[in-house]
């Protein structure tokens, strides 16, 4: 589920990021975002970078070019977070080079440790809690007099958009997985009203937006809060018929929330795309237990069962952490006996990091590095047997591309089951649905020739 480094604006072209400026621009003051962690962070640092360019900011092409720097991170794992403390440390040259340069830390390490992080790293300018966006207005009227207003903007409307676009739909989680370190920094979960989603829904997709996924914690939850029946499949038909929107998607679900009337609504509408993430985390009832999951590993092959009985078609994702607190090597088999049975097209794993402040932090750690990277690896090989299986069938078949970039010289999109597929073209196919012939798989992407585009003679495909 992490997401590489640096990540782009809602509405940069995937293809080019190169700014080419102006002589306006070139005196603009610069911004640079780094990104880690998942889609809820790489949403807001959207965001961020949205209200920048409101506020006149141009994105700087190096960071070195920067004027501000906004570092949003995650600490979902140690890893992430040591990632992060070493991104701030490394950034202390910089700030020596350039003292006028402003530094900012948002995402979950910034959260209630406010003063303890502005203490411990006096590089840093500002740290603000995801979301409060608006508090870096509070730093750059220091860069330029004239910078002063920082609205909570979600897409100028003056810039050519990008062709997908994450909406998160609910913040914040209620469960408390005892590994899970997310409650504690992203608080009780809040669903945005189905009206505000719609209209940005609406406004994203008049900008060329084709594509919207929507994304909570526990996404299927979206609506609970409100307490008058409304849920995710009351907004699924809420922005359903949106003009320009082409594709919907959703995520993560969880094993104990996601329900048939959700999957149904999926079936049913054309534009939902049957792609369903519903992370596992492990095969064993024990293991589930103290992961206080809520479900039986049962459970959850009954409700696979159940999407591919409604959606026979259906890719699903799921995710595993390997060598949770007390877990014996015949717990772990379990889990692979798991992925074994409901084969999904994607397994995210990760080795468990102990977390503190969570409710297993205070369990020992006890199974041995070693024995862990052994189980990554297990799963990791398994799956990739999986994935060759699934992509191996689609080698001949139709599918419906959405063009949303370019990638080793290639263009590159996504089927509606959300498989990475490449091409070869010479025209511009950047945002449009194409229709592809699947040539070759791999276990992680597929590659095909164009048989069909949008609004163009067949003839004309394929040059
Ligand atoms: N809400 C989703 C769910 O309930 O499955 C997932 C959200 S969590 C931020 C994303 C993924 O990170 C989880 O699915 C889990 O596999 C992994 N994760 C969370 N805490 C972890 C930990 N302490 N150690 C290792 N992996 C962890
Ligand atoms: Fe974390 Fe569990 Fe909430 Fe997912 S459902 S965010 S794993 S506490």
């Amino acid at each position: 589920m992490s997401i590489a480094t640096p990540i782009m604006p809602i509405w940069a072209p995937d293809t080019d990021t190169t700014d080419t400026g102006t002589e306006a621009d070139d005196d603009a003051k610069k911004y640079s975002i780094w990104t880690i962690g998942c889609q809820m962070n790489v949403a807001e640092s959207s965001q961020i970078a949205a209200a920048f360019q409101h506020a006149g900011l141009r994105e700087a092409k190096r960071e070195e070019d920067a004027d501000v720097i906004v570092l949003n991170s995650c600490v979902v794992r140690q890893a992430a977070e040591d990632k992060v403390r070493g991104k701030i440390g490394a950034l202390q040259r910089l700030k020596r080079a350039k003292p006028g340069l402003k530094i900012a830390l948002t995402g979950c390490l910034a959260t209630k440790h406010e003063d303890e992080l502005m203490r411990q790293y006096p590089v840093l300018d500002l740290v603000f809690e995801p979301g409060a966006i608006d508090e870096l207005g509070r730093i750059l009227p220091e860069l330029d007099d004239d910078l002063v207003a920082l609205p909570h903007y979600y897409l100028p409307e003056d810039t050519a958009p990008s062709v997908t676009a994450f909406v998160p739909i609910i913040t914040g989680c209620n469960k408390v997985c005892s590994y899970c370190i997310v409650p504690y920094r992203r608080g009780k979960e809040r669903s945005r009203p189905v009206a505000e989603i719609a209209a940005e829904v609406a406004r994203i997709a008049e900008a060329g937006v084709r594509e919207v996924t929507l994304l909570g914690q526990i996404v299927d939850r979206y609506g609970y809060d409100f307490k008058d029946g409304t849920d995710l499949a009351t907004l699924l038909y809420a922005i359903h018929d949106t003009p320009g929107l082409d594709r919907i998607r959703f995520l993560t679900s969880h094993p104990a929330y996601m329900d048939e009337r959700l999957l149904r609504a999926v079936a049913e509408l054309p534009k939902a795309c049957e792609h369903i993430n519903l992370p596992v985390q492990s095969g064993d009832d024990e293991v589930l237990r103290r992961m206080r999951r809520n479900y039986a590993a049962n459970d959850y092959r009954r409700q696979i069962g159940e999407i591919r009985a409604i959606m026979p078609d259906a890719t699903i994702a799921t995710d595993i952490i390997v060598g949770f607190c007390g877990e014996t090597d015949a717990q772990f088999q379990n889990t692979l006996r798991l992925l074994e049975d409901v084969s999904c097209d994607v397994t995210h794993v990760a080795m468990y990091s102990p977390r503190k402040g969570t409710a297993s932090a205070r369990w020992e750690d006890d199974v041995p590095r070693d024995v862990k990277l052994a189980r990554h690896q297990a799963v990791e090989r398994l799956q990739e047997r999986i994935s060759t299986e699934h992509n191996d069938r689609l080698v001949g078949r139709e599918m419906e591309l959405l063009v949303d970039g370019q990638g080793h010289g290639r263009w590159r999109g996504r089927t509606r089951g959300n498989k990475l597929v490449f091409f070869d073209d010479t025209a511009d196919r950047l945002g449009q649905m194409v229709h592809m012939r699947v040539t070759e798989a791999t276990p992680w992407f597929l590659r095909g020739e164009l048989t069909a585009v949008e609004g163009e003679p067949v003839s004309g495909v394929g040059n």
